[in-house]
């Protein structure tokens, strides 16, 4: 709500009434009257409109205070009969609390539930119960709520196991039976009872009124005047942008005021927008609807009166008040329990609670919630009532029995459909997108029903059966509607024009999916229901195949001898449907037939001779030969979204329930009909009968078809109709169709998972269908199929299937696709190959069919089969043109296994003298008869075995040659009565020889395809490089690979001479004389790098930076007005500078760039598309490998060694250099324009120093290209830096690149301790080409600049060191970062010294400058070295002993400066242990400096960690080992520098805490700490409320990494502005805690957010792992989550070493779909 609406005036008139009211006088009339609800509701017409929506905007605190007051009061007063406050203290004394727990969840709070224990997924714990509970050392699953459930703990019905957690446990002692009311009088409880009843009675009346302008009998208010208010109400058709757009429109608000409507709406279901007369408000309603009914259905408003407003205000109030009140006392909230279950007058479900949720749906969200809340706190909450309530609010089968539930639930869902075509079917495609929440509410019914089915019941009553029989009818009339819904014709000609609509229906059907098994499974326990819905179902599809044969010739088919009649119907010419739910469900009942034996117990009482299986396995067999044709490309013209339906139907979610048991179907039929009819038929629908019909098909095949894809088309389809066979016969794991077990099933879908490869967890999960509590079932059977191994710190946990488990691989599994299939080939055989068998792969052995299904085996040796057999063999032997394809005899093979396989098991389970009638053996071994005289299927087979075309083939065909013999001796020993054994493998010596030749073969193939593999990498790596550089590129390519090395300028093996190495100072080593040569990526030629050459140049990326931050709570700079000379200690903000560490001319890079700038314009005039990088902010990909960029580096040469003659020393040099600065100076003071600082002109003109020219303007001695680079670098860190537009005249540009060199040394300090590696040679060459370009850099980059503003700089910095009167406002050394004061004073030098001719060597200066700021850091370091801890005093080495009493005389100095700021310190040993420590990493950052700048090699020791660095880093740096020799041996001089440090003020203000202060040595920064435990931090998210609208939980809670705030992500409540464009909380919080950079872990998703500035992001996986080894972002499985160290330590180190921006560049060059997300709205 706008916070600038001011108080509302109550009219005083009302005061004084208000002020005389008496809530006891007036409880006390009420026990007087007779009918007390009339007088409460004369009471309330009275008041709430008084009280309540007096005006546009409501106010709620002091609406609650007179509602107390007024209304409240005088209730609690008749209830207790006495003063409320001593009344309700005495019933809460007596007041036994619930056993239940019954905590509510708020949105998002994790919900436990035990796989285990639970009785159904609903059940679930609250976490403080959960970790109290058994369950949490039981497999469990972790959710987070949607809000609004509560906790089940303590209610005994909810768990097989463990009710209770410690906390609820319930205590035996007590006496916990008692009726609650015994406590009270039952004059109490009658005046309880009255209050009740009205006030809930009340609440329900106003909640569910739905008039506008009138209120119930009894409540009209006295007075009503024209006042009402515009409602706008929540609905799941427009979008929040849709509501803010119109709201603007309507009634004339802000965007921020509208964004609060919507908000406000979108969380209460409604708002008013507009207080006013009627005309006022029915005027904003009509601009609304005009403007929302264009696109879909208006948005609802109302315009109401302020009373029906008023009154509903304070019904909720009234909920809240019983909640409230009910708390005190169970005996309260037993006897609202009892007025709110009670009977109406209307009878049947007229109780107050009834009237409640019957309207459920037309309440305001707001509404609900309330009074879902009030439920669970009180009927909930009661042991007593909760199972009576139970009944009202649907659970179980007493709603089935009592309540008639199914029926109506069923009833109501079919009247949302309302659409339907002549036959009564649905019809989808009349539902528009705007009715599609209507379907939604559709989809919510599915989900009661699911809620009635979900516990099956042990025991049935008459009663239930008859009202779920009467529930499966209504569910029958459902499907009935959906039988041959969305029918599909094929398509010849033309393409269709227009995808029809096929979601709508598959959504249905996928919703029903657990449902229709859920029904199955109640069948399953009860016999005579089970027969009854055989029955009914029966009837059903009897009734929707009543006109099945219509209009469809009768037809007779014969083959082989047999005769059949059918229809002719052909699937390609006419319509057909993939909807057949009345079909599947008679298919699933008959299968629980076999299964509970019924078929064999009461044949009498089944219809079977009723049942027809050629009716039965029609439509079914349509639908199958549908999918074979679509595969076969006859479909093709149907475009997509009849693929989309065949994909769903084999889909696991809907599978179960659609080619499953439409398989089923057609075992069912075939069981019960002659197996060559069946087949007859199915060659009919196949449309293939043609083929296999003719006399001579062996031939004729061959000569019919010559057109090309007809052939292909009749090829496709005989491998489908063969496989369907295979399937019909073979699929015997369903309990009931097969002898199986349950878990067979399950263990088969896995071993045949895992047998295309090794897979996680989550894959198998999803590989599997679940139930309805989303169990697979998998836990109790991997165990016994797969090994488990564990992840590293990629990747994920494997299950790897168990080698035994291999020989129950089925090549044509049903559930494989045919990409599945031919995976699983290819590994199998791979497999064999490795174990050295053969390369067969032949069926498995089948459990037995049941008896109901037995007969099903014949089919394998029935003669069409055999026919068909044949005919495919003979095709074989005899190929021609493409009429024959090798999966079919593949096919045509694995179905004679099968027969054989068969064969073979019957054999050894029959007893001795029982004769088996299965002889397949025999079948294939008898030629055809006359007068074709066909060759044997054996014959064939022989024949085809030296086939030299079917070498791939071989063994399998040896295979069944084997299994025949074997099969003849069984039968000649079983002759004999002989038991027999398996044949297992003869011929083993030939085999070996097959194998080495054909281990020779493969492993020459392998190397074959490997060379391709590399061949075809580097061909597309080289293509795309071309496609990126074409304009550029025109060398050849073949050596750029090989080439692409970067520079050879510094190599870190160090010099074989025996002088000690040193780094600064006049006494530094050489670098190596080397010329340094690179070669540009670009064009390939090779530059020497000089001062007067072409400039080459690194690509490089620069990026502002708080990684180092030591104060995050320091609000980003003014970049206009910020001066960045000085970095802060505390470094909260600086710049860094990476690179990649490729070479180009600086010319080669900017005709690249040129190149991608024009490609970006013309790609985003066309398409619009984004890239993972912003070319008008300067960005590009370097052309080698494709690391973001933002600008590039030029490399310069290293400085030449001065030659060193005599220099002075420090004394004598700080006397030139303040020479110098007063020179410079007055210089500069003549350059200023007359009259802005005329006071100066006082102050005597400062001679210069001999041999300073200050007048002298120094040439630059670089190339044009190489001046233009330094511009071009500076510009941009200056940009980036300060976020500024590019400005190159702006004196900062040099400070922003002194210290970017500073701050990126700094940082690669820190992770080269991090990482625990040395300080020299374990960097990658990019960063030591990076870090020495830097510092070259930032020498020379004064040469672009202005000399005098360098020069000013220069004095500034120094002034800090050494104080200079003209200089004010230096800071205080405390406020000093020395480093970056090292640098960028050496740096700036080269301004001063090129005006200087007096031999004085840079080298030495640099030394002097280095010297005097380690004195000031030591002097920094001993003012915050802080009190003395209580240690052991240490003795020390007499080398340490001087050390200390060295540091003892320098801090005592000191004291004398600062007195009692400063304090005492007793021992020297504390503060040099300080000092050595605090001051190692800046000596560290210097030694990285100066070898870079200077280019001296670096000392062997430092390139390992090992003792005794500390002398070769000081002996490196030039400095005595002890470094307080450095303040010693030039006390006189260094005393008054001293003395001006100290008394400057900011030094004393800071140590009395006034300001920042920083202790060194700074750790380095980490990642929060996360717990190990997921849940808590859901935990944690779930109670972190919206800051910014008023305790709303937030929907997208979000976690910065960096500093642990918890922010609002995702949400219009918590946009701000920023940079003048509305971004959301995460953005906006990158900007001041990671300057553009950010860190997040998406609490409710589970997941990492990488975000970088306002355009790009990504998603990251997050360090959590479940015990499979894998993440779950999103937080699907529910599987508990752990924190993995090594991965959250790997995010850490991608964040300390700047590579996040750079990782999500990777992230979306990667995946496009990325660039396109709204980041900055996170
Ligand atoms: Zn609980
Ligand atoms: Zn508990
Ligand atoms: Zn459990
Ligand atoms: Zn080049
Ligand atoms: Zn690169
Ligand atoms: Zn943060
Ligand atoms: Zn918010």
């Amino acid at each position: 709500m706008a916070a600038a609406e001011s108080d509302r005036e109550v009219p005083s008139a009302l005061c004084t009434e208000f002020l005389n009211f008496s809530a006891k006088d007036t409880a006390s009339k009420w026990l007087q009257v007779t009918d007390l609800y009339k007088e409460v509701y004369q009471h309330l017409a009275r008041y709430v409109p008084k009280i309540y929506c007096l005006g546009p905007n409501l106010n709620p605190q002091s609406e609650d205070l007179l509602a107390q007051l007024l209304l409240q009061a005088p209730l609690e007063w008749y209830l207790c009969g006495e003063d409320p406050s001593t009344g309700l203290a005495k019933l809460e004394q007596n007041n036994q609390p619930s056993q239940l727990c019954g905590h509510v969840f708020r949105v998002g709070e994790p919900t436990y539930s035990c796989r285990e224990c639970a009785a159904d997924p609903t059940c679930v714990l609250c976490m403080q119960c959960f970790l109290g509970s058994v369950h949490k050392e039981h497999r469990y699953r972790m959710t987070t709520s949607g809000g609004g459930g509560f906790c089940d703990c303590g209610d005994t019905e909810a768990w097989k196991k463990g009710p209770y957690c410690q906390k609820h446990e319930p205590n035996i002692s007590d006496s916990c039976q008692e009726d609650p009311l015994a406590h009270l009088s039952t004059d109490m409880i009658a005046r309880c009872y009255n209050v009740f009843a009205i006030v809930l009675k009340y609440a329900v009346d106003m909640l569910t009124w739905d008039k506008e302008d009138e209120l119930p009998p009894g409540l009209e208010p006295p007075d009503r005047g024209d006042t009402y208010y515009c409602m706008l109400f929540n609905d799941e058709v427009h979008t929040y942008e849709q509501v803010i757009y119109t709201l603007q429109k309507a009634v004339n608000c802000t965007q921020k005021e509208a964004v609060s409507f919507a908000t406000t709406v979108d969380r209460d279901g409604r708002k008013s927008v507009r207080f006013g007369d009627f005309a006022f408000c029915e005027q904003a309603k009509s601009v609304i609807v005009r403007n929302t009914s264009r696109q879909s259905k208006p948005l609802r408003v109302q315009v109401m009166h302020s009373s029906v407003v008023a009154h509903q205000c304070f019904a909720l109030k009234a909920l809240h008040w019983l909640g409230h009140v009910i708390g005190y006392s169970d005996a309260l909230r037993r006897i609202l329990c009892q007025v709110g279950l009670e009977r109406g007058p209307e009878g049947e479900n007229s109780s107050l609670v009834d009237t409640l949720m019957l309207c459920d749906s037309k309440m305001w969200k707001g509404a609900r919630n309330v009074y879902h809340q009030l439920f669970m706190s009180s009927l909930l909450m009661d042991l007593k009532y909760k199972k009576l309530f139970a009944i009202q609010f649907a659970k179980a089968r007493m709603l089935i029995t009592e309540e008639n539930l199914m029926t109506t639930i069923i009833r109501t869902f079919v009247d949302h459909l309302r659409h339907r075509d002549l036959q009564g079917r649905f019809q989808f495609e009349r539902y528009t997108a705007q009715q599609a929440f209507k379907f939604r509410r559709v989809q919510s019914l599915i989900g009661d029903l699911k809620y009635v089915l979900i516990s099956r019941p042990t025991e049935w009553s008459d009663q239930l059966r008859e009202k779920f029989l009467e529930g499966l009818d209504t569910f029958l009339e459902l499907f009935k509607c959906m039988q041959g819904m969305d029918p599909v014709v094929r398509q010849v000609g033309q393409h269709i024009e227009m995808e029809p609509e096929w979601e709508a229906a598959f959504t249905l059907q996928m919703k029903l999916t657990h449902i229709i098994s859920m029904m199955q499974e109640w069948c399953a326990t009860d016999e005579r229901v089970l027969i009854e819905a055989y029955k009914k179902c029966l009837t059903a599809l009897t009734h929707c195949h009543s006109g099945f044969t219509d209009g469809e010739q009768p037809i007779t088919l014969s083959m082989c001898g047999h005769s059949v009649d059918t229809i002719r119907y052909c699937v390609s010419q006419e319509k057909v449907s993939i909807h057949l739910p009345v079909s599947r469900l008679l298919a699933g009942l008959h299968v629980l037939l076999s299964k509970m034996e019924v078929a064999y117990r009461f044949p009498e009482q089944l219809p079977l001779s009723e049942l027809s299986p050629p009716m039965l396995i029609e439509h079914p067999l349509r639908c199958l030969v549908l999918c074979a044709q679509v595969h076969a490309g006859m479909w093709r013209r149907n475009g997509f979204s009849l693929v989309n339906q065949i994909y769903y139907y084999h889909n696991v979610k809907c599978r179960v329930e659609m080619f499953d048991k439409d398989l089923i179907m057609l075992q069912a039929g075939a069981s019960m009909m002659d197996p060559n009819h069946f087949l007859m038929i199915v060659l009919s629908r196949f449309e293939l009968y043609h083929i296999f019909s003719s006399a001579d098909c062996r031939k004729s095949y061959n000569r019919e078809n010559t057109n090309k894809d007809v052939v292909q088309q009749n090829n496709t389809l005989i491998e489908e109709m063969l496989h369907l066979i295979m399937m019909v016969v073979g699929e015997r794991f369903e309990a009931g169709v097969g002898q199986v077990e349950g878990c067979d099933e399950i263990k088969r879908e896995i071993i045949h998972q895992l047998c295309i490869r090794p897979m996680a967890h989550s894959e198998l999960v999803k590989a599997l269908p679940e139930n309805e509590n989303k169990e697979t079932g998998m836990e109790r059977v991997i165990d016994c199929v797969a090994s488990f191994k564990k992840p590293g710190v990629t990747g994920r946990g494997l299950y790897e299937l168990r080698p035994e488990c291999a020989k129950q691989f089925n090549l044509y599994f049903h559930h494989y696709s045919r990409a599945d299939q031919s995976k699983a080939e290819e590994a199998q055989r791979k497999l064999k190959r490795q174990n050295g068998e053969d390369m067969a792969l032949p069926p498995p052995m089948l459990p037995p069919f049941s008896p109901l299904f037995a007969s099903l085996v014949n089919i394998l040796q029935c003669d069409v089969l055999l026919g068909m057999l044949g005919a495919v063999l003979q095709w074989a032997v005899e190929p021609s043109g493409g009429h024959w394809s090798e999966s079919m005899l593949q096919r045509v093979l694995h179905l004679i296994g099968m027969g054989l396989l068969e064969e073979q098991q019957q054999l050894k389970n029959s007893s001795e003298d029982h004769d088996v009638s299965f002889n397949f053996t025999l079948k294939i071994s008898r030629p055809g008869e006359a007068p074709s005289n066909t060759a044997s299927v054996l014959a064939l087979l022989e024949n085809l075995q030296n086939a030299p075309h079917l070498e791939v083939h071989k063994d399998m065909i040896r295979w069944i040659l084997k299994m025949v013999a074997s099969i003849k001796t069984m039968r000649e020993l079983t002759a004999t009565t002989y038991t027999v054994t398996a044949s297992g493998s003869h011929g083993q010596e030939e085999m070996v020889c097959d194998k080495d030749k054909a281990e020779r073969k493969r492993k020459a193939e392998m190397a074959r395809l490997r060379r391709e593999k590399i061949m075809a990498q580097m061909s597309e790596m080289q293509r795309h490089f071309i496609n990126e550089n074409k304009e550029l590129f025109k060398q050849s390519l073949e050596e750029l690979y090989a080439s692409a090395s970067t520079s050879t300028s510094l190599e870190h093996s160090p010099t074989s001479s025996d002088a000690a190495l040193v780094c600064v100072g006049p006494r530094r080593s050489r670098p190596r004389e080397k010329r340094q040569v690179v070669t540009c990526i670009l064009c390939q030629e090779e530059q020497e790098i000089r001062a007067d050459s072409k400039a080459m140049v690194l690509a490089a990326f620069v990026q502002r930076s708080t990684v180092m931050s030591k104060n995050r709570k320091r609000p980003p700079h003014d970049p206009e007005h910020y001066d960045p000379l000085f970095m802060h200690p505390d470094l909260s903000f600086g710049t860094h500078t990476g690179s990649c560490g490729h070479i180009m001319h600086s010319h080669c890079w900017q005709r690249y760039f040129e190149a991608v700038q024009a490609k970006e314009q013309r790609r985003q005039q066309r398409l619009r598309v984004h890239t993972s990088y912003d070319v008008g902010n300067g960005e590009f990909l370097c052309p080698l490998c494709e690391c973001l960029s933002n600008t590039v580096i030029p490399l310069l040469p290293g400085t030449k060694g001065s030659n060193s003659c005599e220099q002075p020393g420090l004394g004598q040099w700080l006397k030139i250099s303040g020479q110098q600065i007063k020179a410079m100076h007055s210089a500069h003071r003549k350059l200023q324009p007359v009259g802005v600082d005329a006071v100066e002109e006082t102050e005597e003109q400062c001679p210069a120093p001999e041999n300073f020219r200050i007048d002298y303007t120094p040439m630059s001695p670089y190339s044009s290209t190489i001046k233009e680079m330094l511009t071009t670098f500076g510009t941009a860190t200056y940009k980036v830096g300060l976020k500024v537009h590019p400005n190159e005249q702006d004196p900062r540009v040099p400070i922003m690149c002194w210290g970017s060199c500073a701050y990126t040394i700094q940082s690669i300090e820190r992770l080269l301790v991090d990482e625990e590696k040395p300080l020299f040679g374990s960097l990658p060459c990019r960063q030591d080409d990076c870090l020495s370009s830097l510092a070259r850099f930032g020498s020379a980059c004064w040469t672009a600049a202005s000399q005098p503003s360098v020069q000013g700089h220069y004095i500034r910095l120094v002034a800090a060191l050494i104080p200079d009167p003209q200089v004010e406002t230096s800071p205080c050394i405390l406020d000093i970062d020395m480093l970056h004061l090292l640098v960028s004073v050496v740096l700036s030098y080269g301004s001063v010294h090129s005006q200087d001719s007096s031999g004085l060597s840079v080298d030495a200066v640099q030394l002097h400058f280095f010297h005097l700021i380690t004195v000031a850091h030591m002097v920094q370091m001993l003012l915050t070295s802080g009190p003395e801890e209580v240690t052991m005093e240490q003795e020390s080495g007499g080398a340490e002993r001087e050390e200390e009493e060295d540091i003892c005389a320098l801090y005592n100095t000191l004291r004398t400066h600062l007195g009692s700021s400063l304090p005492e310190v007793a021992s020297g040993w504390h503060l040099w242990r300080c000092v050595k420590t605090g001051i190692l990493p800046y000596l560290r950052g210097a030694a990285l400096f100066f070898h870079h700048l200077n280019g001296v090699p670096t000392p062997p020791e430092l390139h390992a960690i090992c003792p005794g660095q500390w002398e070769v880093l000081c002996g490196y740096l030039s400095l005595p080992s002890n470094l307080l020799q450095l303040y010693h041996s030039q006390k006189e001089l260094l005393e008054p520098l001293l003395y001006g440090w100290c008394s400057h003020p900011g030094v004393r203000q800071t140590l009395q805490g006034g300001g920042v202060l920083v202790s060194f040595p700074r750790e380095s920064n980490s990642l929060i700490d996360l717990p190990d435990d997921y849940s808590a931090l859901i935990n944690q998210a779930s109670s972190f409320t919206c800051p910014k609208s008023g305790g709303d939980k937030s929907r997208a809670p979000t976690l910065c990494l960096v500093c642990g705030s918890m922010l609002c992500s995702q949400s219009y409540c918590c946009q701000t502005e920023l940079d003048g464009e509305d971004v959301g909380a995460c953005t906006a919080h990158t900007f001041a805690c990671g300057a553009g950079v950010g860190i997040f872990l998406r609490v409710r998703e589970s997941q990492v957010l990488f975000l970088s500035g306002k355009t790009k992001g990504c998603f990251y996986a997050p360090p959590y792992l479940d015990d499979y080894g894998e993440t779950d972002q999103g937080l699907r499985r529910g599987n508990p989550l752990h924190l993995c160290r090594q991965r959250y330590r790997k995010i850490q180190k991608l964040w300390r070493q700047h590579s996040v921006t750079e990782e999500i560049g990777h992230a979306q060059e990667a995946n496009q779909t990325l660039v396109g997300i709204d980041w900055q709205h996170l």
